[in-house]
């Protein structure tokens, strides 16, 4: 039906061309992890990257925009895992086409554009195409004429082909409260022939009608309103547009194929796949369902580690992990057993990297991290399956239908079995598996084993008050339009009059000693938190020096508006009064050369251990700096001390820092590095170091020295584990670094003079007490047991004769079990026969006793263990031994005179003389 084969790649490409020859300006997508936003786990439509236009808290130079967004729903609300594979349209990542109006063009634009490009440039048949508008269904909400009357106006198109449907179809809420309004969808007749719903009774093949038929290709929200309560709506004072086409079926529809496994965007991950199986075609057919789940797995491991979300155990990173796990899973259904994902993903790679740069800016840790993820699996899959049949079975024979949670749980904390593996296993035989059960007993170990929750939310109240504040400001002309300016980077002081003050969110005129208040000048040059460094503090005074406020945190509660806070410590400040805020320039200083060891400090990870290390999170402070970077295994001492010595290479090397502010495409396609989690606009600041042949080229808005050699020596103070896959290195610059060495002269030196030596000599002299102190040891060794064996030959006066034969029964301070041992030899060596020795002693308060008996005794009966267990009686020992030779240990040694008393009784009664 269609005659242009464009590739996928073109056709995303026209759409951006055609929206940039009227007047948009392209935004790359933005990362799958969204920037700035602890409620969403990922990026999962375009909208998101402009939520905070809509919401009026963000402003752009733009008002028009069109866009590609890289979208995972594999979470939460939306989540297509289930579908994964069993059809041809649904996918964990997907990508989505689309243009924007920020408070500018409206319906008729929005229809008309859409109409040509579709009709004029990729030639869809205008009498196959539909489109539906809004008519509520409860009569609140008036109905959208205005975008029926535009579609019948478009040439060519069929003016019955306009359908009014409800609320659930075509009124588009961002949330409960805030933008909404009416949208228009596209939907495309394909023919009778691909109805798949021919014979279900009461199918209605039509609009909506659910079939495979009928495609909605492209959605056409109008912002029009701001929902206040469920039956509260106001119009917004400026109107916008949000369109979302999906790309991969706008391909599908385009190259006429009836899968999206099919175009030119997936179908070469499926060869692939096939290769690596060696089926025939029809094989391939019989098994498409493994197969379109690899395939899409490949993908979305590949675009998510891109941007940074390795395997892990929580959140995203749980959910990269249970992408891999899962497609190596299907893999082994079709004879693929050994790790193979990494070979698809190459292909994504190849396919997608000419667009989004950083699949192959990150090649080689997207392919090293699906191939461990896949190694580690492999060993516990077998084992993890073994046991689910064994749990499977057991319910099946009870009669059951559902695993409850707590099993699945224990599948994944013993042996890394996902949660959603477990169901598909579960589901192939006809059972499913308790998820909150699931949930709750995961929430209960992670609080066991001490890990916190994963998300938390942010709350949005107090936005409105600041908001009325920056409008009227703007009206007064006492704020320029973009609000309160903000140059962190030229200076440290600036004045200007107090334009409001603020008391827990709510506005006051004036403020006393002790209140804790937020403060808005027409300009700042504090530093607002972001991209890890922390805000600066300072003080704001009255320029006649009547008030002072210490400034403790910088916030940014709405669009436009900034504000110091902290305590009032004299005075009384009032609005209207002019002030004078100065950062604190030490403190700042000390953040300046922190920031820029952190760049040195990357650049340096990547060149010592490889490109794979990149940033996972940061702290940029006053005292320190904590980087947290991508690595599998610790760093050797080695690696770290070669990484500290380049860092402070590039210091001595004293390279000028180049910042420049370009677009954010530009920088990203010359090789910039872009920070994980962070939120870009489409301008960009970048930060180059290395003079002729830079080295690290990173987009930053951070505030940095002027030249590397600025920041004195940096000393790295530790490195450590801070999850699966991520290290942290914290290191000291500057003062700190300063601090810390004196801190080490003064111990050494204190170390030195306590041993009367000098800090060079330390090691030596230190080597050398060791040695003194060792031999010292063996002398006083020596002494004792000579002065035991003197003490012994004393001892042997007291042998007595017990029916003819010698015993003896003596104690000897201070020796040891071997030294008793000796000399029980020594008394055998004198006495070869007719001879029992006990010898006993006290050391570190507990008693030990060796006992002997001659060999010729043996014959007779006597037992050196028997005795010796017979002595330790009243010590509250035991022992044991050989019947000639046997020692005991005891516990109280006080009682040690009666039980040596006890030697004769014991020989007396066996050999009655
Ligand atoms: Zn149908
Ligand atoms: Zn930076």
């Amino acid at each position: 039906m269609i005659s242009t084969k464009l590739s996928g790649a073109q056709i995303r490409q026209t759409f951006i061309d055609f929206f940039i020859e009227h007047g948009h300006t392209f935004v790359p997508s933005a990362s799958l992890v969204p920037g700035g936003d602890q409620t969403l786990l990922f990026t999962n439509a375009g909208m998101v990257q402009f939520k905070d236009v809509f919401l009026g808290i963000d402003k752009r130079s733009y008002n028009r925009a069109t866009d590609s967004q890289k979208c995972m729903r594999v979470a939460g609300k939306h989540n297509d895992l289930d579908d994964v594979g069993r059809d041809n349209i649904h996918h964990t990542f997907f990508e989505m086409l689309g243009n924007w109006s920020f408070g500018d063009y409206y319906k008729k634009e929005a229809i008309t554009w859409a109409w040509q490009l579709l009709t004029d440039v990729w030639k869809l048949p205008k009498e196959n195409l539909w489109s539906t508008v809004f008519r509520d269904e409860l009569g609140d909400i008036p109905q959208d004429d205005e975008a029926a009357e535009a579609w019948k106006l478009m040439p060519g198109f069929k003016s019955e082909h306009v359908l009014y449907f409800g609320r659930k179809d075509n009124f588009w809420e961002m949330a409960e409260t805030g933008p909404c309004g009416p949208c228009s969808e596209i939907h495309l007749d394909r023919g009778i022939k691909y109805c798949d719903k021919q014979n279900i009774p009461g199918h209605i093949c039509q609009v909506n009608g659910d079939c495979l038929r009928f495609l909605e290709l492209w959605n056409l929200v109008f912002i029009q309103y701001n929902r206040l309560s469920l039956t509260q709506l106001e119009p917004l004072p400026a109107k916008h547009v949000d369109t979302g086409m999906g790309f991969e079926r706008i391909v599908s529809v385009l190259q006429n194929v009836d899968s999206n496994y099919r175009t030119d965007l997936l179908w070469p991950l499926i060869l692939r796949i096939q290769s690596l199986t060696n089926h025939s075609d029809e094989q391939r057919e019989a098994f498409f369902t493994p197969y379109r789940v690899i395939a899409d797995h490949a993908r979305a491991a590949a675009f998510l580690i891109a941007d940074g979300v390795v395997p892990g155990n929580l959140g995203r990173n749980y959910i990269t992990r249970m992408i891999i796990r899962r497609a190596y899973r299907f893999g082994s259904k079709i004879g693929l057993n050994e790790p193979f994902l990494a070979k698809v993903s190459e292909i994504v790679i190849q396919n997608y990297g000419d667009f989004y740069q950083e699949l192959k800016n990150n090649r080689r840790s997207i392919l090293n991290s699906i191939t461990h993820e896949e190694e580690q699996f492999q060993r516990t899959l077998d084992r993890a399956t073994t046991h689910l049949e064994a749990m499977l079975e057991e319910i099946s024979t009870s009669g059951q239908k559902i695993l409850p949670g707590i099993q699945a749980a224990d599948l994944y904390t013993t042996y890394g079995m996902p949660f959603e593996i477990t169901r598909d296993i579960a589901r192939e035989r006809g059972l499913d598996v308790d998820e909150v059960g699931f949930n709750l007993a995961m929430n209960e170990h992670r609080i066991a084993s001490g890990a916190g929750k994963a998300w938390g939310e942010q709350g949005s109240e107090g936005i409105e008050v600041y908001r009325q504040l920056v409008e009227v400001l703007q009206k007064q002309g006492k704020l320029s339009g973009n609000g309160v300016a903000y140059d962190p980077y030229s200076r440290l002081e600036v004045s200007g009059q107090v334009l409001g003050l603020f008391h827990k969110s709510v506005p006051i005129q004036t403020a006393v000693p002790g209140d804790d208040i937020e403060v808005i000048l027409p300009e700042t040059c504090f530093y607002i938190e972001s991209g890890g460094q922390v805000s600066d503090t300072g003080v704001i005074r009255s320029v006649d020096g009547s008030w002072s406020i210490e400034i403790q945190e910088m916030r940014k509660p709405a669009a436009g508006l900034i504000v110091h806070a902290g305590k009032v410590v004299k005075g009384e400040p009032k609005v209207g009064d002019r002030a004078t805020a100065s950062v604190d320039a030490q403190r700042r200083r000390d953040i300046m050369r922190n920031h820029t060891a952190t760049h040195l400090l990357h650049a340096e990870l990547r060149r010592v251990l490889g490109e794979h290390a990149r940033q996972a999170g940061s702290l940029v402070a006053p005292d320190r700096l904590r980087f947290d970077f991508n690595h599998p295994g610790a760093v050797s001492p080695e690696e770290l001390n070669q990484i500290e010595a380049g860092v402070n290479r590039d210091i001595l090397g004293d390279f000028p820092l180049k910042i420049t502010n370009k677009s954010y495409q530009q920088a990203i396609s010359e090789g910039a590095t872009a920070l994980f989690g962070e939120k870009y606009g489409e301008m960009v600041r970048t930060i180059t170091i290395g003079g002729d042949k830079p080295f690290s080229y990173e987009l930053c808005g951070g505030t940095h020295v002027n030249e590397t050699g600025d920041i004195g020596i940096c000393i790295i103070t530790s490195e450590g584990s801070v999850a699966a896959g991520v290290r942290r290195i914290e290191a000291v610059t500057g003062r700190k670094a300063y601090e810390l060495i004196k801190n080490r002269f003064d111990l050494l030196a204190h170390a030195s003079n306590l041993l009367g030596s000098t800090p060079e000599l330390l090691p030596e002299k230190v080597t050398s007490l060791l040695d003194e102190l060792s031999s010292s040891q063996k002398q006083i060794a020596t002494l004792q047991e000579s002065q035991i064996s003197i003490e012994f030959s004393q001892k042997l006066q007291q042998i007595k004769l017990v029916n003819d034969v010698n015993v003896l029964s003596v104690k000897l301070n201070e020796a040891d079990a071997e030294t008793l041992r000796q000399m029980a030899d020594r008394f055998r060596q004198q006495y070869p026969s007719k001879g029992v020795v006990v010898l006993a002693s006290v050391r570190d308060g507990r008693p030990a006793i060796v006992a002997s008996i001659t060999e010729d005794l043996i014959s007779q009966g006597l037992n050196a263990i028997e005795l010796v267990k017979f002595v330790a009686v009243p010590l509250g020992g035991s022992g044991g031994g050989k019947p000639t030779l046997a020692q005991a240990g005891g516990k109280d040694a006080s009682k040690l005179d009666i039980a040596l008393d006890r030697v004769e009784t014991w020989v007396r009664e066996r050999l009655p003389g």
